[in-house]
């Protein structure tokens, strides 16, 4: 397994990839877990080549602490991308990726404001120009991102198809605990009681109920609500539960189709 820094070490490998071989990208933050192990078995499933980029990107955090917070784990992600076969990982730091300092920058305004966008302002942006200059870099025939980040998933589409981007973007299933809660790196920061009391998000989530009443069931049991929302045929919601920042979103209704 290669691991590059600089992007021209990282161009001299992609550089002699032949063409027959087909490249696929998985686009993490870092601090893996089974939620970003399913989306590499995926893309070893579906190409000659695997790769990952491990990056925190700046631009799309609204808030300072939560960057900071932000866990890092290179060793024991380098460790489970060897395990599970990937080829490459690049993981650049932020002078390699934005040489431009962040003047230059994708944004799209219609979904971008709602949602997620509408309690982190300039979130999506940050998002969206990252994974641009990453599509750019690694040149991928395809692309995989989870549907826990809905929002971010239809907004990346959006994007290849708006720029013509020759790639296909695979949506992956979202991994769940036990406890059916989604797996995030943000797990991490809940305490022991908090994370108890968070498996109950998305058993609420999966009410059969107007949004306006889920989110009136989800205070009720004490979290603090940004929104639920219903978005392309998915019930999306944002909670913060012991200081933490939740996602998560289900097929309408999922919850009671047995
Ligand atoms: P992140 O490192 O949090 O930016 O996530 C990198 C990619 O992994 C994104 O496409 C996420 O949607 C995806 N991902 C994160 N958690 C999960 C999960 N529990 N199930 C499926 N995909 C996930």
């Amino acid at each position: 397994m290669e691991i590059f820094t600089s992007i021209s070490s990282w161009q001299n490998w992609r550089n002699v990839i032949p063409s027959t071989q087909n490249v696929g990208l998985v686009p993490t933050m870092g601090a893996l877990h089974a939620g970003h192990q399913s989306l590499i078995t995926r893309c070893r499933q579906d190409n000659d080549i695997c790769t990952i980029s491990l990056f925190v990107n700046p631009t799309q955090f609204n808030d300072e602490n939560d960057l900071a917070n932000y866990p890092n784990t290179f060793e024991a992600d380098r460790k489970l991308c060897e395990a599970e076969g990937v080829d490459a990982i690049f993981f650049p730091d932020y002078s390699e990726l934005y040489p431009d300092d962040y003047r230059y920058r994708v944004s799209e305004n219609e979904v971008s404001p709602l949602l997620c966008g509408t309690h982190r302002p300039g979130h999506f942006d940050g998002v969206l120009s990252v994974v641009m200059k990453l599509l750019n870099l690694v040149r991928p025939q395809r692309a995989y991102f989870g549907e826990k980040d809905w929002q971010q998933l239809q907004l990346v589409k959006g994007m290849v198809e708006a720029f013509f981007m020759p790639l296909i973007i695979v949506g992956c299933p979202t991994v769940r605990d036990i406890d059916r809660l989604a797996i995030s790196s943000r797990n991490l920061h809940l305490s022991k009681r908090h994370r108890e009391k968070a498996a109950r998000f998305p058993k609420i989530l999966a009410a059969q109920a107007p949004a306006e009443e889920v989110a009136r069931l989800l205070e009720a049991d004490g979290f603090e609500v940004d929104y639920v929302q219903d978005f392309k045929g998915r019930r999306c919601a944002a909670i913060h539960c012991g200081g933490v920042r939740l996602i998560d979103n289900m097929p309408l209704y999922e919850g009671n189709q047995k």
